[in-house]
């Protein structure tokens, strides 16, 4: 009768934590490393058990098999495909981040003069960093309100290698959903918003995004490169686009394991519908916090409406309601949603809803806020 007894209380425990298990089910809204789908983790796990049937983990499997290199081939041809990147370009798997690509890409690209767009602390540093290389003009900024809005009706000196600007403000929460209007070539940070729509990339010398936000796991960076563009001699090995272009992205030992990562995750991508179906989830998901956000009494946006991005949401509170921050932020916690506290330098709050956020999530949130506001 022990038995049975012990027998029957593990049941109930384990019916017990199944249901606070359920009822504390967890959203992730952080803005990066970032929300990946169950598809592209699955997937993950069992590689690093038994990676494509070699009977060994991913983990020790050399660069130089025939099995990764059918890894990097198909996300390679992935890319290519969700995003028609047409002929002419290269895409490259690289290390170092897009930080790394804040110098790389000028270093490769800037001959004497390049125009940038500072519309961020992301955009700031690409500034910064192609200072080292050659002579920046910076044709608009939005520091003067704390990047709260993108810059517009600037003009790009005619005569510059190209124009460089992010897609997309991570912190501030800003998008360019529309590429610039100008007549040089465009470079282009689109870490953040890489893949959550179309972009018509043969208006483009270099596009990167460092895969942590809507990609893939920290540890890889995605760089589309113009091939005939890339004429500098005597750069850096390591630093030289050429390299990479020539050996495939394995000149050195590339990040394996988050490359296969992004793999799973575009071909996730694609079975969803591809650029067009994603960009339609993007649309419906932010519409509806962003409709919240409006409605509800106790909230407020913090960027100007026409420039709001659909990728990192962010909100504060309303000033009557300013001392309710903290609250919220329990509150919210205690209903499972998890990434939600605002960039130091916004405050409040930032729900970013990259591609593999479902919709679920965002209802969830939106739940929250509406309930919160019941009990004020
Ligand atoms: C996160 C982020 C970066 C920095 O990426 P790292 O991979 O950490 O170097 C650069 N640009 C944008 C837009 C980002 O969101």
């Amino acid at each position: 009768m022990r038995v049975n007894t012990t027998t029957q209380n593990y049941f109930i425990d384990n019916i017990k934590t199944y249901n606070k298990l359920k009822r504390m089910k967890k959203y992730n809204f952080y803005a990066g490393p970032s929300i990946l789908s169950p598809f592209a983790i699955n997937e993950t796990a069992k590689a690093v058990q038994n990676f494509a049937g070699t009977g060994l983990s991913i983990l020790e499997v050399s660069h130089r098999s025939k099995e990764f290199q059918a890894v990097v081939d198909e996300a390679n041809a992935l890319v290519k495909e969700l995003l028609d990147v047409p002929e002419g370009y290269e895409v490259l798997f690289l290390g170092g981040g897009a930080s790394l690509q804040f110098y790389m890409m000028p270093l490769n690209l800037l001959k004497t003069r390049a125009a940038y767009l500072e519309t961020g602390t992301w955009a700031s540093n690409a500034i910064k960093q192609a200072k080292f290389v050659g002579e920046v003009e910076v044709v608009a900024s939005s520091k003067d309100k704390n990047f709260t809005y993108i810059p517009k009706g600037y003009t790009v000196p005619a005569d510059v290698d190209y124009f460089h600007y992010c897609s997309n403000n991570t912190i501030y929460g800003t998008e360019m959903l529309e590429t610039p209007n100008v007549s040089v070539p465009l470079c282009a940070d689109m870490s953040s918003d890489f893949l959550s729509h179309p972009v018509d990339v043969s208006k483009y010398d270099c596009i990167y995004a460092g895969a942590q936000k809507n990609a893939g796991p920290a540890g890889v960076t995605i760089v589309i490169i113009k091939k005939d563009k890339v004429t500098k001699e005597g750069l850096p090995t390591m630093l030289d686009y050429q390299t990479h272009i020539k050996k495939g992205s394995m000149f050195n030992t590339p990040p394996c394991l988050p490359i296969f990562t992004v793999l799973q995750t575009l071909k996730w991508y694609k079975e969803l519908g591809g650029l067009k179906a994603l960009e339609q989830r993007a649309i419906e998901k932010s519409t509806m916090l962003y409709d919240e956000i409006d409605r509800n009494k106790l909230f407020k946006g913090t960027v100007v409406a026409e420039d709001r991005s659909r990728m990192n949401v962010c909100f504060v509170m309303n000033e009557e309601y300013q001392e309710l921050n903290d609250a919220f932020f329990k509150f919210a916690s205690e209903r499972g949603m998890v990434g939600i506290k605002g960039h130091r330098s916004v405050g409040g709050f930032r729900a970013s809803l990259y591609n593999a956020m479902p919709k679920e999530g965002v209802e969830a949130l939106v739940a929250c806020m509406k309930e919160f506001e019941a009990t004020i």
